[in-house]
């Protein structure tokens, strides 16, 4: 996958709260699928 924003940059992989993201090292961008996104912004509620 490469970045949205950078076009030809590849995106590297990344560990935030136990999901892997896809990030980019030239503009410092995180990309997120969907799922992950909800799985963050979800983690707040359990417990
Ligand atoms: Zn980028």
């Amino acid at each position: 996958m490469k970045c949205p924003r950078c076009k030809n940059e590849v995106l590297k992989k990344a560990r935030i709260h136990d999901l892997e993201v896809d990030y980019c090292s030239k503009c410092h961008g995180i990309w997120l699928d969907k799922d992950e996104l909800d799985q963050i912004c979800g983690n707040t509620n359990e417990d």
